[in-house]
Parts: structure tokens; sequence; C-alpha cells
């Protein structure tokens, strides 16, 4: 994709605007009519209110006059508490069915920020600014929001589309390298589950050849809203993009607990996807040669995460919460090759143990 260029992809319920551009639109829309909104609010947090919200100012100079709201960088605000207290300061601040909500950061503000304009008055509109690469290829698209609850990820959510999404990678300029990483995991994922030839090309993708990363992040959001348009709501196909995600979660909530080092998303999905290939591997779809090629794959992206004993009955009761089990079964997104995938795979418990013991015994370069 040439830098100027503002490029357009559809998922079934929103439009995605992308390009070191795309925001000149933003400010031609909320000059239009039709748009217009009684007021507008945009969430933040910590991070991008610094680095991120002067450079949306400077395109978009209409939103200079918009409330801003500011939460603690972290998945720890994916709250009840937090939502609660934006909820309490959008009444205040009178917000109203014609206002409108923009989310400026990464997926915790796009995954939080839907959840508000999602609960708030039956609905408001919102649009997601995605400033980290794991939300501009993944979190931002597609209309899942949600927050934690009771000690599990995304225990409350709903489908809500944004009205639209303006994936700019302008914003990538001040994200930390370990981040950037994070959404690479994602851009992996997407490569594995559904497209061989995206997966090899991401084995050499730089992050600083801005040409290589938007095209790169543009085929991301391809796949995304390719699969979210073909199952809107999950009940199929879409649950592929959970592949990593049910021992990814399951970690991830089991180091918030803090009785493990500490793991952002994109780290745990990425230990989450050398297990589940190893899973995929034991339930015969996927040969030896695979599972070290992703195994080798994802060790050269992420350091080795340090995973107690002690730790897999709790991992493994935390994975029983996943959205995708049924009748009591540990259900699994799994890989039938390098860029082919399948859903509602059963797995025993003892696979599970088996591929956490899998990642450990793994002599990682980096680790
Ligand atoms: P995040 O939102 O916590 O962002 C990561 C860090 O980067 C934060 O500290 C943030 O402040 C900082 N940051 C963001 N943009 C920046 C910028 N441009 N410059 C400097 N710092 C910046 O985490 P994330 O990795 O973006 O998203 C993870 C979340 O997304 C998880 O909660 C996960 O469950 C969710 N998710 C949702 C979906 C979905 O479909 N809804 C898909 C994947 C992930």
């Amino acid at each position: 994709m040439s830098r100027v260029e503002v490029q357009t992809i559809k998922t079934d319920g929103h439009t995605i605007l992308l390009g070191r551009h795309s925001l000149a639109h933003l400010a031609e829309l909320l000059a239009t009519r039709d748009f217009a909104a009684s007021k507008i609010f945009i969430l933040v947090d910590e991070n991008t209110l610094k680095h991120c919200l002067p450079l949306l100012l400077s395109k978009v100079a209409a939103l200079r006059e918009a409330e801003v709201l500011e939460i603690p960088a972290g998945e720890e605000s994916k709250s009840l508490e937090i939502a609660q207290q934006l909820w309490a300061a959008l009444s205040d601040m009178a917000a109203d069915r014609d206002s409108l909500l923009i989310n400026l950061g990464g997926g915790v503000v796009s995954d939080l920020g839907g959840f508000l304009a999602g609960n708030f008055k039956r609905g408001l509109r919102f649009i997601n600014c995605p400033t980290s690469l794991l939300a501009q290829v993944d979190a931002s698209v597609g209309g899942k929001v949600g927050i934690n609850f009771n000690g599990i990820k995304n225990e409350l959510g709903l489908f809500k589309n944004p009205e639209l999404v303006f994936v700019d990678p302008e914003f990538l300029g001040t994200l930390p390298q370990r981040e950037m990483r994070c959404g690479l995991a994602e851009m992996l994922k997407h490569g594995l589950v559904c497209d061989a030839a995206y997966w090899h090309e991401l084995q050499s993708l730089s992050f600083y050849e801005p040409d290589e990363l938007d095209k790169a992040i543009n085929r991301s959001v391809q796949i995304k809203a390719e699969i979210v348009s073909s199952d809107p709501f999950e009940s199929g196909r879409r649950k592929v993009l959970n592949f990593g995600h049910t021992v990814g979660h399951a970690l991830e909530a089991y180091a918030m607990e803090g009785d493990m080092q500490e793991l952002n998303h994109g780290e745990a999905v990425a230990v989450g996807m050398v297990c589940e290939a190893f899973i995929s591997h034991r339930a015969g779809f996927l040969n030896e040669s695979e599972i070290q090629e992703i195994s080798s794959t994802l060790f050269e992206n992420f350091p080795k995460i340090i995973i107690p004993d002690m730790a897999h009955h709790r991992i493994l009761s935390l994975m029983r919460h996943d959205k995708k089990n049924a009748g009591g079964k540990l259900r699994f997104s799994l890989l039938e090759g390098i860029g082919d995938s399948c859903y509602d795979q059963e797995v025993p418990a003892e696979n599970v143990i088996d591929a956490l013991n899998f990642y450990k015994r793994w002599v990682s370069p980096i680790s």
C-alpha cells in the first residue's frame, strides 16, 4: 500500500479506513450533517493521552472541543469499576443518544470503550482509532467488546459494531517494541489460521520498513474482516480466530492473579499458539515439521515465559470458563496445517498439560 493512499475494507457490520491519511476522512465526516454529534468524547489511557491525542488533534481539528476521558494504562482497566466510573462521567457530562465516543488506544481502550458505548442509554455510536499494532490488526475490528469480570477474561461483553475504524500506522511511531511484538502475535495467528503465504512473509517482516508494515497491517485487517463477515456472532468459522487464545486467555488471567511474571495479551497468545499447535499435532492434524516450524518462529520472536508447575491445575480451571466450551468439555480451535484451521475440537485435559510441558521443555535462543 502506498503511504499516501487510503484503503477501505468493509466487514458485514462496519467499515475500516486504512492508511496514514485516513483520519482526513474523519475530519470531513464530522463536518457533515448526517454524522453530527451533540457531544464528542475521546477515551484514552495515560499513554495514548500523551503520545496519540496530540497527533489525533493535529489531524482532526474539530476534536479539540471534545471531552477527554482518561483511564490507567493496562488490562486492569477492563473492569466493572472503571466502566462504572466512566458511565457516571458520561452521565454527569450529559452524554445523550446523539453523542459520539472515540476510542483512542490499544485493545483495552477499544474493548472497554465499545462496552461502555454498547450499554450506555442502550447504545451510543462509537469510532475506533486503534493506536497499538494489536488493536490495529485485530482488536478494533469486528465488534467484539467487553471487560474482564470475576477473574475471567472478557466475561462480560457484547457484539457492538463501531461506526467506523481508522487504522493510521503513524500512531505506531511511539509504541514500545514489546507492544509491537504483541501485535505480531495476532498477525502470525492470521497467517496460521488461513494464509500460509502471509505466515511465511511475516517471518521477515521489519517494523522499520513503513511500506512493508502497512502492507502487513492491511493483509491482517483483510483477513479479520473477511472472517468476521462470514460469521459476525461467532457461531462457527469466526472461532478459528481464537487459535492460541484458549491457553492464552487462561494464562493471561492466571498472570493477573499475581503468581506468575506479568504477561501482555500478545505474549500470552504466543505461548498459547505453541501449546495449541502441539495439541493440533497430538490430534493428528499437524506433522512434526509443521509444529517445529511454528514453535521455532514463535520462540524466535517472543521471550520464553516461566510457567510454574503448580499453575497447571489453575490454568486448566480458568480454561473451563472459555466461551467455546460445551457440555463441560474443553473445545479448541486448532490448526489442520499451516494456513488451515478448524474449530469446536474436543481436547482432553491431559493433552493441555502435555502441551504446557512441551512449551516448558523448549530451549529458547532468547530465554
Ligand atoms: P493495550 O490496550 O493495553 O495497549 C498496550 C500498551 O500500549 C498500553 O500500555 C498502551 O497504553 C500502550 N499504547 C497504545 N498505543 C500506544 C502508542 N501509539 N504509543 C505508546 N503507547 C501506546 O493492549 P493491546 O495489546 O493493544 O490490546 C490487548 C487487549 O485487546 C486485550 O484486553 C485483549 O483481550 C483485547 N483484544 C480484543 C480483541 C477483540 O476482538 N475485541 C481481539 C484481540 C485482543
